[in-house]
């Protein structure tokens, strides 16, 4: 279907290295001479716990990058006329720190998470630079906040890497002032208690992403105009959007979440359905991890292929569509049991048997995280 070629590639398809970077070995660190009190590892709500330290790095025009500055969390300062807050010149990341039944703390596939913040930079007009660089400075802030790495088997450290556009002239351009800082904070599991499956609106008149457009980019401007159709999904009783693309309905994302559908073909085996990467679906790094799992298993094959929901309902009428589930950093995996579309409400398999195919990714995936099963994906930080 929706073939999108794209004239030359973006500098992170090419490769890491920019002309002009920012480097490591040059940061400076201020530490704190308080640290705020750590919270209780069970109360934690998503996001509004930050720890003590953040990573700022300057780009001008003018001067390149500056040097990374690892600081005790402050509010930023920027002007009014900031290109961010009037046309959303802004990118982030979302990424974890794990840390293992060892004490060590871990990084999951991090090189995944610079590719997709430079392609996204460039994307965005924001600077480039060289990925890995950033990665140490990612590592050098985590190593100074280690305390916040919670010491747990569920709970983790979030990273959220950003970058924005300061400059303060009103033009639609380019900015020649930008800032890039990372913050972090520890987060809770997901499901505390077990998998809780979600329902979802599947929306046939909004859309998250079109062809040439920005979904396959992790930047702000894509997620506060999805807050409107999640209303309407919590409305009808659903927790997420089930995101359609065009007049054939293809399956896109579930909310901030990748897609997985496990339909039983007509010869019995077992398919594990993921739309491709087409320029609507952002490339997420738990979904290349399930892609890459399930290829190395023997009893399902894996396709990125065009799904449409008329397919998908079809196999839950046909009793053959056996699980679906999300997948990002923050759930792993989030199962999905009902679907409203067109007003009418379908339940499906996914917990029937306690979801095996969905949880069978989930712990896998978290016994590398946590350094139980030893992966090239892991990257120590300390
Ligand atoms: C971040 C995100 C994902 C998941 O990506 P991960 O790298 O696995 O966390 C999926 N879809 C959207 C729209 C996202 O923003």
């Amino acid at each position: 279907m929706l073939a999108i070629k794209r004239v030359g590639l973006l500098v992170s398809e090419r490769g890491y290295a920019t002309a002009s970077t920012f480097r490591a070995a040059d940061t400076i660190v201020k530490k704190t001479e308080r640290g705020n009190p750590k919270p209780d590892p069970n109360k934690l709500v998503f996001g509004a716990t930050y720890s003590d330290h953040m990573l700022t790095i300057k780009h001008t025009n003018k001067a390149g990058w500056g040097k990374p500055v690892i600081e005790p969390l402050t509010d930023l300062k920027i002007h009014p006329g900031a290109k961010v807050l009037h046309y959303a010149t802004e990118l982030f990341e979302g990424m974890k720190a794990y840390r293992g039944d060892d004490g060590k703390i871990r990084l999951f596939r991090p090189d995944l998470n610079m590719k997709r913040m430079l392609s996204t930079a460039e994307r965005s007009v924001l600077p480039t630079f060289d990925g890995n660089e950033l990665l140490e400075c990612i590592k050098k802030l985590v190593q100074v906040d280690a305390e916040w790495v919670p010491r747990s088997k569920s709970s983790t450290l979030y990273i959220r890497p950003t970058l924005i556009g300061t400059e303060p002239t009103l033009g639609v351009a380019a900015p020649s002032e930008s800032l890039l800082f990372v913050v972090t904070g520890p987060v809770g599991p997901y499901f505390p208690t077990g998998f809780k499956p979600v329902s979802l609106l599947a929306d046939t008149f909004h859309c998250r992403a079109f062809p040439g457009g920005m979904g396959a980019f992790k930047a702000g401007s894509n997620y506060g105009p999805t807050i409107y159709v999640n209303k309407l999904a919590q409305e009808q009783g659903c927790q997420q959007v089930l995101w359609l693309y065009g007049e054939k309905r293809y399956i896109t994302e579930v909310g901030t979440m990748n897609v997985f559908m496990c339909i039983k073909n007509k010869k019995g085996g077992v398919e594990l359905v993921t739309p491709p990467l087409n320029g609507l679906i952002l490339p997420g790094v738990t979904r290349q991890s399930i892609i890459d799992l399930g290829r190395t298993w023997k009893d399902i094959t894996v396709s990125e292929r065009d799904i449409t929901i008329d397919e998908l309902l079809e196999a839950q009428q046909d009793n053959r569509l056996l699980e679906m589930f999300g997948a990002g950093t923050a759930a792993i995996v989030c199962p999905v049991e009902r679907i409203v579309y067109e007003g009418k409400s379908y339940d499906l398999a996914t917990m029937d048997k306690g979801a095996p195919i969905t949880s069978r990714f989930h712990d896998e995936i978290v016994d590398i995280q946590f350094g139980r099963k030893p992966s090239k994906w892991t990257v120590d930080v300390a």
